[in-house]
C-alpha cells in the first residue's frame, strides 16, 4: 500500500510570485508540487492537499498556529505522514510551537519551505518539498524541519540566513538525517520513538513580551511596558552565556521586582552553546534574582515554550520547573542545574 501524506500549505516564498510590487504568496500547494515531478516519480506514496492559508508568515499568528495544530488532528488517523510548506521567516516559530502542541506523534510531521520562489528555475523548493515527502514517507515518527538535505528536530531549528538556501541550524544539537539522492541517512541517537498516546493540545497564552538587551537600555523605558497587566511572562534576550546588566544601569532590579511576579525567562542573543547562569557573577546574581534558565533552547523554541505553558499554568514555580525538563527534545538534559 502506498503511503498517505497530508500537504499542507500555508503560504511563504516558495508559493510566491513577484507581483511587481514584492513576492507575494499564491500558488495553490498543487502547482508547487508540480515543479517536483521529476523528483518524486519513483517513490510510492499517494499525496492529498489542504491549502489553509497562503501568506507570507511574516503575517503568522497563534491562531494559525492552531490551525495548523486542529487540521493535523483532524486527518491523523486518515494520513502516514504530514508536510506543511510555510515561510522561512516564522517557520521555527510555527515548527516549534507545534512541537508542543502535538504531543506524541507517531508519524512524521515535517515543516519545509524555500528561500527561492518554486517556479524559479533551480528554487530550492524542488529539493525541499521532495526531501520532505521522501522523509514522511519513511515513517520516522516526531515534528521536524528538513530544509537542504537536512532534517532537524523541529524545537533546535533557527533561522541562520536571509539569503542563503542553507538557511536553518540544527541548534545545539546535530540534525537528526541527513538527505541525499540515494538515501536518508539517519542519525539513530537522535529518533525517539513513543508508546504514549498522540494528543493534540493548543492551549496557550501569546501575551508574552521579548525585551532585547544592550549597553545603555534605560530602565525608565522598560518599567512602564513590563509594568503591563497583560503581561503574563517575560523572555530576556541577554548575551552570551547570560546575565543582566546593574552597572549604571540597572536592569537587574527592574527584572528582579517582576520575576516574583511573573516568569523571566532567560534567552541569549547568540546562537549556539546557551545560557548557563553559573559561569560568571552576572549571571548568578540573575539566578538569584528569580530568572528561569533558557539553557540550551533556541529562542524560537523559548518563547513558545513560554506561550504554551502559560496556557496550562501561571504558577513560576511549575513553570520553573517545565523549563529544566524536555517536552518535545528542545533542551538538553540538565547536568547544569541553572
Ligand atoms: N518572507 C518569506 C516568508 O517567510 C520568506 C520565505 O518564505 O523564505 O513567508
Amino acid at each position: 500500500m502506498p503511503k498517505k501524506i497530508l500537504i499542507i500549505g500555508t503560504g511563504g516564498t516558495i508559493s510566491s510570485i513577484d507581483t511587481g510590487e514584492g513576492l507575494s504568496s499564491s500558488l495553490p500547494v498543487e502547482e508547487i508540487l508540480y515543479f517536483c515531478t521529476d523528483q518524486l516519480k519513483d517513490l510510492d506514496f499517494q499525496a492529498d492537499i489542504r491549502d489553509i492559508i497562503n501568506i507570507d508568515s511574516t503575517l503568522i499568528q497563534p491562531e494559525d498556529w492552531i490551525k495548523i495544530a486542529e487540521e493535523i488532528e483532524l486527518e491523523y488517523p486518515q494520513y502516514d505522514g504530514f508536510v506543511i510548506l510555510h515561510g522561512t521567516d516564522t517557520l521555527a516559530y510555527t515548527a516549534s510551537m507545534l512541537s508542543f502542541m502535538l504531543r506524541n506523534p507517531a508519524k512524521p510531521i515535517v515543516f519545509t519551505g524555500s528561500m527561492i520562489p518554486a517556479p524559479i528555475e533551480h528554487s530550492d523548493a524542488i529539493n525541499n518539498v521532495a526531501d520532505s515527502i521522501r522523509f514522511a514517507v519513511d515513517g520516522c515518527p516526531g515534528v521536524f524541519v528538513a530544509f537542504n538535505h537536512k532534517v532537524i528536530r523541529a524545537p533546535r531549528a533557527s533561522k541562520i540566513a536571509s539569503e542563503d538556501i542553507d538557511a536553518f541550524a540544527s541548534v545545539n544539537e546535530p540534525p537528526v538525517a541527513l538527505i541525499t539522492s540515494r538515501d536518508i541517512k539517519y542519525n539513530k541517537k537522535m529518533i525517539k520513538t513513543t508508546d504514549m498516546p498522540f494528543s493534540v493540545d493548543t492551549l496557550m497564552d501569546n501575551n508574552v513580551f521579548v525585551l532585547k538587551i544592550f549597553p545603555g537600555l534605560e530602565p525608565s523605558f522598560v518599567e512602564p511596558i513590563i509594568a503591563n497587566k497583560n503581561i503574563s511572562g517575560i523572555v530576556v534576550e541577554s548575551y552570551g552565556a547570560g546575565g543582566l546588566p546593574y552597572r549604571g544601569r540597572n536592569l537587574l532590579d527592574v527584572l528582579a521586582n517582576v520575576a516574583h511576579k511573573i516568569p523571566v525567562v532567560l534567552t541569549s542573543q547568540v546562537v549556539y552553546d546557551g545560557v548557563n547562569l553559573k559561569t560568571y557573577e552576572v549571571g548568578l546574581r540573575a539566578h538569584n534574582a528569580g530568572v528561569i534558565s533558557a539553557r540550551d533552547m533556541t529562542k524560537e523554541a523559548t518563547i513558545t515554550k513560554l506561550m504554551w505553558l502559560l496556557g496550562h499554568t501561571r504558577d513560576i514555580e511549575r513553570i520553573r520547573k517545565f523549563f529544566e525538563i524536555s517536552l518535545a527534545g528542545e533542551v538538553s538534559p540538565a547536568e547544569k542545574a541553572t
